[in-house]
């Protein structure tokens, strides 16, 4: 490690505002687009993001199809009234509400959806929530659809975590077939089987609000000696159930600190660094699409890489999805060995986080997530009401932010492409 970037550990190393920036961003709220919570960190990062770099942040303007959750009530068989949630863009019920059969379809594969479907014209579909970052993991925006394609009229899916934990996402799209959807409990779930071989009867009610709004993406950058950029990203924007302390408190949090490390060396480098705090992310990653999309073809071809930052807490151990970018994998394991700590990397596109919009038009961009594979991890808790600062090891956060500093001063610095570009996906 040469004596720059020495320094640039040595700061985060003995950093004390890394830990203090999560626990602020957390008290925000979870920070769900369109509500008080969001414009607050909005306000505070962009502050603390223009005393890291020391230059102004550019807000960038994105507009979206804004839905506000107004009210949301489940009733089961016997009346009971069930904890429930409605997902992002659920269409509102009827003021009566939707009362229908549930049809529980376990898990809710492909399989089982086509075993049962016969059975779901009309009713109301459960399935379950899955651990998102494993390899066998069907999403939940799927088993949506497929409900929405078998002729459902509504779609509950179910935390797998016992303690009356509530999960949430998004759901359709605003497309007039949507259909009511909502995240309900384990102990919900339990209620809604069927028993003596008759389906379970509930009622579902959601109220919501619908209409155009904006939010913005926070950019600010600092010149390198030449005309490329890496772009350091992370979304700020959460959902309302917990405090998106994980899902994406981390990943801000990081990229502050890594940003206020770096800040002074960045002149003296061969690539700027430009940090992209984006918004909208839960709302199929509209923020960064617009930010990328926006830009000229030849501001695109000026970004060498996007080291996207997205829960990158909840268990030690870190892995970078890189996009089908093969010649990431030397970068980022000799990055790994410089600082000592090991970083996975799993291959496949993902479309899972803002760096899918970059490799879209052929960016080199990975993700920098923890937890891979590990289903017992903490990151089990993300887009439930648990994903609060108690689950955030210290010790993570900090390894987090010396593997990114590592990683992203490397990046302004190597000598040669970071990988090669490749054409945009169709
Ligand atoms: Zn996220």
């Amino acid at each position: 490690m040469d004596s720059q970037s020495q320094d640039v550990a040595g700061r985060v190393w003995r950093s004390h505002t890394l830990w203090d920036d999560l626990a602020t961003l957390c008290a925000t709220g979870g920070r769900f687009a369109g509500t008080e919570s969001e414009v607050r960190a909005r306000k505070w990062a962009r502050a603390r993001l223009a005393e890291a770099m020391g230059a102004p942040v550019h807000a960038h303007l994105v507009a979206y199809d804004g839905w506000t959750r107004e009210s949301c009530t489940l009733f089961g068989p016997t009346g009971q009234a069930l904890k429930a949630h409605s997902l992002v863009w659920s269409p509102p019920t009827s003021s009566s509400g939707l009362d229908a059969e549930v049809v529980d379809l376990g898990r809710g594969t492909a399989e089982d959806f086509e075993a049962s479907a016969a059975d779901i014209p009309g009713r109301i579909v459960l399935v379950r929530h899955e651990y998102m970052f494993a390899t066998g993991h069907v999403h939940r925006r799927r088993k949506y659809q497929w409900a929405k394609e078998r002729g459902a009229a509504g779609f509950l899916i179910a935390s797998p975590l016992p303690g009356q934990v509530l999960v949430t996402g998004s759901s359709g799209t605003g497309a007039a077939d949507d259909i009511p959807a909502a995240g309900i409990t384990q102990e919900a779930a339990g209620a809604l089987g069927r028993t003596g071989g008759r389906h379970a009867r509930a009622r579902l009610e959601i109220g919501v609000r619908r209409a155009p709004t904006t939010t913005e993406n926070l950019i600010a950058e600092i010149p390198g000696r030449g005309p490329e950029w890496v772009v350091l990203s992370a979304h700020l924007d959460g959902h309302d159930l917990g405090q998106s302390a994980m899902d994406n408190g981390s990943g801000v949090a990081v990229a502050l600190e890594v940003a206020r490390a770096l800040a002074p060396l960045v002149p003296s480098l061969p690539r700027g660094l430009r940090v992209a705090l984006f918004s909208a992310e839960e709302w199929g990653l509209n923020g960064s699409r617009q930010y990328v999309d926006g830009l000229p073809a030849a501001e695109r071809d000026r970004i060498a890489v996007n080291v996207n930052l997205d829960s990158v807490v909840g268990s030690p151990s870190l892995t970078a999805l890189t996009s089908g970018f093969a010649d990431l994998d030397e970068f980022l394991h000799g990055a790994a060995v410089e600082v000592g700590i090991p970083i996975r990397t799993f291959r496949p596109v993902m479309a899972n986080s803002d760096h899918y919009n970059f490799a879209r038009h052929g960016i080199p961009a990975f993700r920098l997530v923890a937890g891979f594979d590990e289903p017992a991890s903490q990151l089990r808790y993300l887009l439930t009401s648990a994903d609060t600062l108690d689950k955030v090891a210290p010790s993570e956060l900090k390894t987090a932010a010396m593997v990114c500093a590592e990683l992203t001063q490397r990046a302004c610095a190597w000598p040669r492409p970071i990988a090669a570009r490749r054409p945009p996906l169709a």
